[in-house]
């Protein structure tokens, strides 16, 4: 069709075209990824702004394609989604998470991230507790991370499963906050352990950015008048770290403390820190 149309549509049409296909040729791969054991697990740490003891890791899935190599999570999670395929690939990672926790520390703890897709299923809870179970991971150790879209999906059941997750002991995680819907009314449905700040956020104060600050300020004012800890996101200098200090949060993430590791290198991280 190269003739037809304006310089506009032939402009545009390509990248539209290889977008749709390669989500296509995505969605084909992943559907045969999980059986063809072509997912591992790594685990970033997060810790204590005080003093940088371990509080726990953050689990991230790596998909490793025999032909397409190495596949960004931001490239296929929104696809698996899509394709209904986010609740075994899911499910595969809460196991595979809580079986390897189950070996560290018992101070500390690890967090899976659950896309809002798996909070509209009632089996959901039923994986949460097979996940426990079969791991023999006390629920108290686990921590459920969420975004704020999963409450703009009123009359899927999410708050309800929520609430059930909760009654099992395991703790819940507000992700990325700041950086979608924002009403601050779920708060009070919701009982969350910790907000996690968007590392946009982080960045932005560390830049003196005065939005940035104001922002960061607010929501450790409001989560510890609340109950909960706050952990800034993606630190990657000491001046942001700083920072991040000052503003008093609770917990830090970011490549400053460690990237996103394999279960070994994890476990010689915590061996190292309980020497210290
Ligand atoms: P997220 O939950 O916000 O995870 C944090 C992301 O920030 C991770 O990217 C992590 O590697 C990256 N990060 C951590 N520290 C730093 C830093 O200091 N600097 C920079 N530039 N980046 C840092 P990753 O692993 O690519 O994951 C991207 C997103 O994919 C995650 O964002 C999460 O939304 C999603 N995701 C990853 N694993 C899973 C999963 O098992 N299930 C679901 N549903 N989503 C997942
Ligand atoms: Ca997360
Ligand atoms: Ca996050
Ligand atoms: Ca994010």
């Amino acid at each position: 069709s190269k003739d037809a149309g304006g310089g506009k549509h032939n402009c545009y049409e390509p990248q539209l075209h290889a977008n749709a296909e390669e989500r296509r040729t995505l969605e084909i791969a992943l559907r045969s990824a999980l059986e063809k054991g072509e997912f591992h697990l790594v685990y970033q740490p997060v810790v204590s702004a005080d003093d940088s003891a371990i509080e726990g890791f953050e689990t991230l899935l790596r998909w490793t394609h025999p032909e397409m190599g190495v596949i960004p999570p931001y490239k296929f999670i929104t696809v698996a989604e899509d394709a209904r395929l986010i609740a075994p690939i899911g499910e595969w990672v809460l196991r595979t998470a809580c079986e390897e926790a189950v070996n560290w520390p018992s101070t500390v703890r690890v967090a899976v991230n659950v896309s809002a897709e798996q909070l509209s299923d009632p089996n959901f809870v039923t994986a949460v507790i097979s996940a426990l179970s079969h791991s023999g991971l006390p629920p108290h150790r686990l921590e459920l991370e969420v975004t704020e879209s999963v409450f703009l999906r009123e009359g899927t059941g999410a708050i309800a499963i929520l609430d059930q997750i909760l009654g099992l002991g395991v703790r819940l995680a507000l992700d990325d906050f700041g950086t979608g819907y924002s009403s601050l009314g779920y708060l009070r449905k919701t009982q969350f352990s910790t907000i996690k700040i968007d590392r946009s956020f982080v960045q932005g104060a560390a830049k003196k950015s005065a939005e940035s600050l104001a922002i960061i300020r607010a929501v450790v004012a409001m989560a510890d008048s609340l109950g909960m800890t706050t952990t800034a996101e993606g630190a990657e200098t000491e001046e942001e770290f700083e920072m991040i200090r000052e503003l008093g949060c609770t917990k830090v993430q970011g490549y400053l403390f460690g990237k996103p590791m394999v279960a070994e290198e994890a476990r010689k991280l915590m061996v190292r820190a309980q020497q210290r």
